[in-house]
């Protein structure tokens, strides 16, 4: 099937007691059991929810994978991940990732004996460098937040593979409308659904998707022992989101890139990052491996102060962290999602005090381009 019919209905037969055409939210802890020893496939809900196994499945058709698992935010989706490394394992992570991904891995995971290496991933030399003999996981993000960096996950997957590394790919940025990485060679993909899957600003939930079946054991086992499971409402919330999710994105990209446009020309950004535009550097890869060139866009205002003034004036966009939802979300990430990156690797990466990072919503572009125009003339 169709991507956007997968959306509305992978995953999703009409549930078999009334035939209710939307999935039911199963709101309960755990399930009578007819006979000792005999039960319908749920025991308890933390191990397993219907409503939670139908956007499971419904994630894993998207992404084009065999299992899929839900957790209660995308920090615990990735934290899930880790804990099937042991004390010594070593990471070979992006330079360049959510703050809070950065933050798990330097301030917790590390205390429990696990090892990470930075590298500028855009580089397949600089991956290939930094693997050796300890090295378990290759874990990436592209593009990169909110530096718009892109890593060839096709390449990066080969080099990996060659010396049996886990390729891992957050890709929450793109959602599986924007970027499915495992048709382009990745093992692992995790999500926030907070973001486009969900899209609504409404829900706080994580997912992990693979093929590979004694990992997917792994995981299952580790999502019933660590119990960071996503709700009932928050699947039901999240699959009600997806089946918009194709027509969304559509309209996310066209607006983005309508944004994008107007931004490269206007005299008071001084830089600008989106793979969209045919003067990124890495332009050419984003035709290759994205569908389109999704909706985030990063451009410099040369000082905080100017940042300042453009972010307090604006009305419609809404000033706030996240992304990918319906409405436009702006943000300054050197004070707001990378504060927790020290200021030296903030300066090295160009998250500067002058940056801005919108996520263009699906509001009307002539709205949100006049919302912006209207802060631009208090810079
Ligand atoms: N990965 C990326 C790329 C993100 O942007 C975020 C949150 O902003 C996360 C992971 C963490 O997800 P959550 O906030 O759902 O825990």
């Amino acid at each position: 099937m169709g991507f956007a019919t997968d959306c509305i209905h992978a995953g999703q037969e009409p549930e078999p007691v009334t035939g209710a055409v939307t999935y039911p939210i199963f709101q309960t802890s755990t399930y009578v059991q007819p006979r000792l020893g005999e039960h319908k496939g749920f025991e308890y809900a933390r191990t397993k929810n219907p409503t939670r196994s139908v956007v499971e499945a419904n994630l894993a058709a998207l992404e084009r994978g065999k299992y899929g698992f839900c957790f209660a935010s995308g920090m615990s989706a990735i934290d899930v991940v880790f804990r099937t490394l042991k004390s010594g394992d070593h990471v070979v992570a992006g330079e360049n990732m959510y703050g809070g991904s950065y933050r798990l891995f330097s301030k917790v995971l590390e205390k429990f004996g696990l090892e990470f290496t930075y590298v500028d991933t855009s580089s397949a030399e600089a991956v290939r460098k930094a693997i050796h003999r300890k090295t378990k996981v290759l874990f990436l993000e592209t593009p990169t937040n909110p530096m718009m960096t892109l890593t060839d996950l096709s390449a990066c997957s080969d080099i990996a593979h060659a010396k049996n590394v886990l390729v891992v790919v957050d890709n929450t940025f793109c959602s599986p409308y924007g970027q499915q990485p495992l048709e382009l060679g990745a093992d692992v993909v995790v999500h926030s659904t907070t973001k486009f899957l969900n899209g609504h600003s409404d829900s706080v939930g994580g997912a992990v998707i693979l093929n590979d079946d004694e990992l997917a054991a792994q995981i299952s086992f580790l999502q019933n022992a660590v119990g960071a499971i996503l709700s009932p409402m928050d699947s039901w919330l999240i699959l009600r989101g997806i089946k918009t999710l194709a027509v969304r994105m559509k309209q996310h990209e066209a607006n983005g890139m309508a944004m994008a446009n107007y931004l490269a020309h206007h005299p008071k950004v001084k830089k600008i990052y989106y793979p969209g535009l045919t003067d990124h550097p890495q332009h050419a890869l984003a035709k290759r491996q994205m569908n389109g060139f999704g909706a985030l866009i990063s451009f410099d205002l040369g000082s905080y102060d100017n940042a300042k003034k453009f972010l307090d004036r604006v009305r419609l966009c809404s000033l706030g962290e996240s992304l990918g939802g319906v409405e436009t979300l702006i943000s300054h990430p050197e004070s707001m999602t990378h504060a927790s990156v020290p200021i030296e690797e903030r300066k090295r990466l160009g998250i500067t005090p002058g940056l801005v990072r919108i996520s263009v919503g699906i509001e009307d572009i002539e709205d949100l381009i006049a919302d912006i125009e209207n802060a631009f003339d208090g810079v």
